[in-house]
């Protein structure tokens, strides 16, 4: 689908849902999409893309970001701390920080680096064993450790279960951040993205909706 037809559905759902224009920003979900087709986004003049996978990320943006001004990169995949640093260097967001072990790397290295991210507290809201991210009963007490960390954390992040209502996982997602005065809620993918506006998306992630079915498919 066309960027402006996604664009498009972005505003009708902000309308709808009694939000200002442009208050949901676009994250365009790049991983594992061939080249000509991200270029032919940056061409349209998006500039906003996210990856899940800091190599990856690394091994294709700081070409782009030579050839084209105001790239805003987001990682929306999981951290490993050894791949921290890199990440903190590439990339303006980073949306997985979910363990205090990450935090506190994530803590050592903006002191170092002298600038860090907006960060993004990834919570597990269907309580997966095999998905990242904090457990909801936990979560209170983790973006609080954050804090305490002077971690520049922004808001939420959640990938609901694939086979539950995901309306559920947004507003669980919302309500958190409320009770936290977080305002930031990076939820809402190609399937879901009009739902996880009208319950307070400020990021959406949409990938294949607008590049087209990954060639390689990945998590
Ligand atoms: C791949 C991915 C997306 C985009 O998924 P689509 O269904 O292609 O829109 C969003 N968020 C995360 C964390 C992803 O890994």
């Amino acid at each position: 689908m066309p960027l402006q037809d996604i664009t498009a559905r972005i505003a009708k759902a902000e309308q709808a849902a009694g939000r200002p224009e442009g208050s949901v920003k676009l994250i365009a979900v790049s991983k594992v999409q061939p080249d000509e087709r991200v270029e032919a986004v940056l061409e349209q003049g998006h500039r906003c893309f996210g990856e899940n996978r800091v190599q990856e990320a690394a091994g294709k943006w700081p070409g782009f970001m030579e050839r084209f001004n105001g790239i805003d990169l987001h990682l929306i995949g999981p951290l490993q701390t050894n791949k921290a640093r890199q990440a903190m260097e590439l990339c303006h967001a980073i949306h997985s920080v979910d363990r205090p072990k990450l935090a506190k790397t994530l803590a050592r290295l903006a002191q170092e680096l002298g600038k860090c991210p907006d960060l993004f507290v990834q919570v597990n809201t269907g309580e997966e064993e095999q998905k990242a991210g904090v457990m909801p009963a936990d979560a209170d007490e983790f973006i609080a450790e954050c804090r305490a960390l002077d971690l520049p954390i922004q808001g939420l992040m959640c990938i609901p279960p694939v086979d539950e209502e995901p309306a559920l996982h947004f507003a669980l997602l919302a309500k958190i951040a409320e009770r936290n005065g977080l305002k930031g809620l990076s939820m809402g993918m190609s399937g879901d993205f009009e739902s996880a506006i009208a319950l307070g998306a400020t990021h959406v992630r949409v990938g294949s909706a607008i590049f087209g079915e990954r060639v390689r498919p990945q998590g």
